[in-house]
């Protein structure tokens, strides 16, 4: 196992990159060093190779795992939130993340969750033919394996001040991209940790899904705006590299959507489609499942979007919703 890149940032926050599986490549997890202790936000997804990386980690950067302060969350998706119970094994610390996230880990990952099936169900009545949603059960269940073992979870409470390694933290949650998600803003020294919730030349995905948040689009624009609020030099992202601009780049994501809001109104206007159909004109045809499970719940989002501006609206045809635009 090679030594991961790490690169040191200044007030001792170090990025490591957490390897992940395509298109990603990599995930960031944040080591902020205090006086005498050090915390981690987001390990990574758990797999051999990456609980050896971090042995090479804190080896080479000479930390001590029993001083590991705290593990903290961004959000649930298994890119982050992975190696946190294998991580809380080696040192003992507490593992953080908000209220809202943890109910989104056990909607995914808790014991007899239904996730799979529900999401079947779902996207079975948006059009998406059997021959994929058969392969989604064996799929989902792919990604159990990195989020073995589960932690043991201490809650945050959004926008009460959060002490890191010695330093405070403004907690604050936004949704859309996953329900709960957390960034973290250090005002004296100007910096988000961003999580997923701002990513440089990526959009970041949003999901409707079953059972979580109904207008996760509306929520994710919303969190956009509150985000940009925040005086901010550097931003911390979940994936790629650390960026400025913070601000410019919360602008151009909601442009971004209002751009897509409107390629799939143009789409549902020349005829009514269903969600799948959407799906397929918007986006590349040649997508893995991974890519195309995002690709679906991004449509959808955007869909339901429509109509809650009162943009479109939807009927049933043959146990399908099919969306029509009004202009
Ligand atoms: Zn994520
Ligand atoms: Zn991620």
């Amino acid at each position: 196992m090679e030594l991961p890149e790490i690169t040191m940032f200044e007030h001792g926050i170090i990025q490591v990159k957490i390897a992940m599986s395509y298109p990603l490549r990599w995930v960031n997890s944040y080591i902020i060093v205090g006086d005498h202790t050090w915390s981690v936000i987001d390990p990574g997804p758990r797999s051999e190779e990456n609980e050896a990386a971090w042995q090479k980690v804190w080896g080479t950067l000479e930390l001590d795992v029993a001083q590991l302060e705290s593990i903290i969350l961004t959000h649930h998706h298994p890119d982050h939130y992975g190696l946190a119970g294998w991580l809380q094994a080696q040192s003992d610390a507490p593992v953080y993340m908000s209220a809202r996230s943890l109910a989104e880990a056990r909607l995914s990952w808790g014991e007899g969750n239904t996730a799979a099936y529900d999401l079947i169900d779902f996207y079975t009545v948006n059009g998406m033919p059997n021959e994929i949603t058969d392969q989604l059960p064996e799929h989902l269940q792919s990604f159990v394996a990195q989020v073995l073992p589960q932690p043991q979870v201490s809650i945050i409470t959004p926008e009460q001040p959060f002490k890191i390694s010695g330093h405070w933290w403004i907690p604050i949650q936004t949704s859309g991209h996953a329900a709960g998600h957390l960034s973290f803003y250090q005002a004296d020294w100007k910096l988000m940790i961003c999580g997923d919730a701002v990513l440089p030349q990526i959009s970041p995905n949003i999901s409707l899904i079953p059972n979580s948040d109904p207008e996760p689009l509306q929520s994710y624009l919303d969190g956009l705006r509150i985000l940009g609020e925040y005086e901010v030099e550097w931003a911390y992202p979940g994936h790629r590299r650390p960026f400025t601009g913070f601000r410019e780049r919360t602008v151009k994501l909601l442009d971004h959507h209002e751009q897509r809001l409107d390629a799939m109104a143009e789409r549902i206007r020349i005829q009514p489609l269903n969600g799948y159909d959407v799906c397929m004109s918007i986006f590349n045809s040649k997508l893995t499942l991974h890519q195309l499970r995002f690709a679906m719940s991004e449509t959808l989002a955007h869909l339901e979007e429509l109509i809650r501006r009162d943009r479109a609206h939807k009927y049933q045809q043959d146990g399908i919703w099919i969306y029509t635009a009004h202009e």
